[in-house]
């Protein structure tokens, strides 16, 4: 696999548990809107990669990561302590199931995102192209803490009557403080915000969340007649995972 040694040219802090990194791009790395990259340190000179999604939408000059800081993490711990100047490591193919390619097109787009899971979606928002193929986009983003809301001006300065975002935080108060998926399940989420309740006919689901958060809005989409885009072809909502569980069973 093709590691290409790059440099950090910034670092931002959202949170203790949460901040971006800006990388500089490889020469001629080309990727989709919406795909995930391996991204590693070499510590000791042995690479550490994990799977990173790109922030960064396909025609900017630099790459941009969003990441959680695990405090035992065997990346994520050194990962936080770099600063610009320091190296880091990409590979250079590039993949995922959260690009336009993997829906079809249809009138509302539902973006469902927990924690880091929000990264692929704000590389899809800055690209622009998803606004051309849906009559609304809708982001949702759910994290605990406020301070979880990486992202927030940014994104709330490109609402428009195309791009609704709606932030959710589970424990602290905030004005909406209920789960992303639950307010989808419910349907709530479009009485509110005066759409049409969403149609496996008409509109699409993207969902980048927790291990549990995927699994119950999978279930749900299956039992109410989604089709998951896989191997076979292309359905009306399609999933990553914003992290997979090692081995302590914490869901979040
Ligand atoms: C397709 C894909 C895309 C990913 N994109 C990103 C991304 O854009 N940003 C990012 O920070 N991580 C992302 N991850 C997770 C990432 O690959 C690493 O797991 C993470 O960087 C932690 O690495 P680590 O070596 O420190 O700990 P690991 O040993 O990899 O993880 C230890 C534990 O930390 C928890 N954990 C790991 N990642 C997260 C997370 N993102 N949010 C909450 N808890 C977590 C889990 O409980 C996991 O079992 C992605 C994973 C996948 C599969």
């Amino acid at each position: 696999m093709p590691y290409a040694e790059q440099t950090v040219t910034s670092v931002h802090r959202w949170s203790d548990q949460t901040f971006t990194l800006k990388v500089t791009r490889p020469e001629g790395f080309e990727f989709k809107n919406g795909e995930f990259v391996m991204l590693g340190l070499r510590p000791d000179g042995k690479l550490i990669p994990r799977a990173y999604s790109i922030v960064s939408a396909n025609d900017d000059e630099q790459l941009e990561f969003l990441s959680i800081q695990v405090p035992d993490g065997p990346l994520t711990s050194q990962l936080a302590q770099v600063e610009p100047g320091n190296s880091v490591w990409i590979n250079t193919k590039s993949t995922g199931s959260l690009t336009l390619d993997h829906i079809e097109t249809g009138r509302n787009l539902y973006m469902i995102a927990t924690g880091t899971g929000l990264a692929p979606f704000i590389s899809l928002v800055r690209g622009g192209e998803v606004f051309d193929q849906y009559d609304h986009v809708v982001l949702i983003h759910t994290v605990r803490t406020v301070s979880g809301l990486a992202y927030r001006e940014e994104l709330e300065s490109h609402a428009s009557d195309k791009f609704i975002y709606l932030p959710t935080v589970t424990r602290e108060p905030f004005e909406h403080p209920e789960r992303g998926a639950d307010l989808f399940r419910s349907g709530e989420l479009f009485e509110r915000l005066g759409l049409p309740e969403a149609d496996p006919k008409y509109d699409r689901v993207m969902l980048c969340g927790n291990p549990a958060m995927n699994r119950e809005m999978s279930d749900y989409l299956n039992e109410s007649g989604w089709t998951q885009t896989n191997y076979k072809g292309t359905g009306n909502y399609t999933v990553e995972q914003a992290f997979v569980l090692q081995n302590d069973g914490s869901d979040d």
